[in-house]
């Protein structure tokens, strides 16, 4: 059986690390915040003192890290993990990143005979907890042959999206329609509480039509309009996958309006200090600013 080493034990990272333990695998961790540590030891991993020991003492690594620059510091960078690993190791990157950077690992992966794996993160730290989580996958096929029994112990779709590179890049394209549509949501209710209507009405008929969208349609009606604005997915993260995407498409050379006016709505939503809530608040915060009454079912 592979060794596997885990970077990145945040809300999301100890969950699928947790699952991986209590279902067998043998597991070396590593974060810079000694808690989550303690926590894995207690379930059985063993905790390493650094990223490089990790990579020393695996034949597979995976990085669960906040963002862009920490991914490349840890497997490019001071980290050294790609130059720690032997050849015929694989490197699975499961953080939401720049998909040009995801690219350069997977280059400097082949280079030095490493597999790479991106595997961005669908669903919310909740469904990790379970293992429930949904999982894109950019990977040639024998290195997604590898990592699948990590990824069935952690999570409950896998989505084979192609080779290296597509896993993120289909994260991007889920999560631009997910984030947006929290922002245009948060106008047409808004919308809809000004002109006095009945909210259950409208939503009556949009649910109806193609109007309707998942996160209204099935994220809202337990969240913003119960009151409930606990993330959840933060207005914090998606600002930050939202940045992701918008600068992603510009290197692409696709033109997002949208996308970039939506941002300006989660940017100042952080301005005023909301960042920690569910996205789904933006509802509230577009209500509270133009002096309208917050939208709530009964
Ligand atoms: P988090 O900030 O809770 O956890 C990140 C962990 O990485 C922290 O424990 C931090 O101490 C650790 N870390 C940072 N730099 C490190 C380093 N150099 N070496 C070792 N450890 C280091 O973040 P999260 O919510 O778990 O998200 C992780 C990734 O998953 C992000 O890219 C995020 O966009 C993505 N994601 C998050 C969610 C969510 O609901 N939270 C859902 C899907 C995807």
């Amino acid at each position: 059986m592979d060794r596997v080493g885990f970077i990145g034990l945040g809300k999301m990272g100890r969950p699928m690390a947790s699952n991986l333990v209590r279902k067998g695998f043998p597991l070396v961790v590593f974060d810079v915040n000694p808690a989550p540590m303690r926590e894995l030891e207690a379930l059985g991993a063993r905790a390493a003192a650094s990223c490089a020991a990790v990579a020393a003492a695996s034949d597979i690594v995976i990085t669960m890290l906040p963002n862009s620059a920490d991914v490349e510091d840890v497997l490019l960078g001071a980290g050294d993990v790609l130059a720690r690993l032997r050849p015929g190791c694989a490197v699975m990157d499961m953080s939401t990143v720049d998909p040009l950077l995801t690219d350069r690992v997977a280059a400097a992966a082949a280079e030095r005979g490493i597999a790479f794996v991106d595997a961005p993160v669908g669903r919310l730290a909740s469904h990790a907890e379970r293992g429930e989580s949904l999982f894109m996958v950019g990977a040639t096929s024998e290195a997604f042959a590898r990592v699948k029994p990590l990824l069935e112990a952690m999570g409950s779709t896998i989505h084979h999206c192609g080779g290296p590179g597509t896993g993120m890049r289909t994260k991007l394209v889920n999560n631009y329609l997910a984030i947006v549509s929290c922002a245009f949501n948060a106008e047409a209710l808004g919308l809809s509480q000004r002109f006095g209507l009945s909210l259950e009405h409208t939503l009556d008929v949009v649910h109806g039509t193609t109007a309707t969208n998942g996160q209204l349609k099935i994220a809202w009606a337990g969240k913003v309009l119960k009151g409930d604005t606990t993330p959840g997915f933060t207005i914090d993260l998606a600002h930050k996958d939202l940045t992701l995407i918008v600068e992603a498409a510009r290197a692409a050379g696709v033109p997002m309006p949208i996308g970039a006016t939506a941002l300006k709505s989660f940017a100042a939503a952080r301005t005023q200090g909301e960042g920690a809530k569910d996205f789904s608040a933006m509802a509230d915060i577009l209500c509270d600013s133009a002096h309208i009454e917050r939208p709530r079912l009964p």
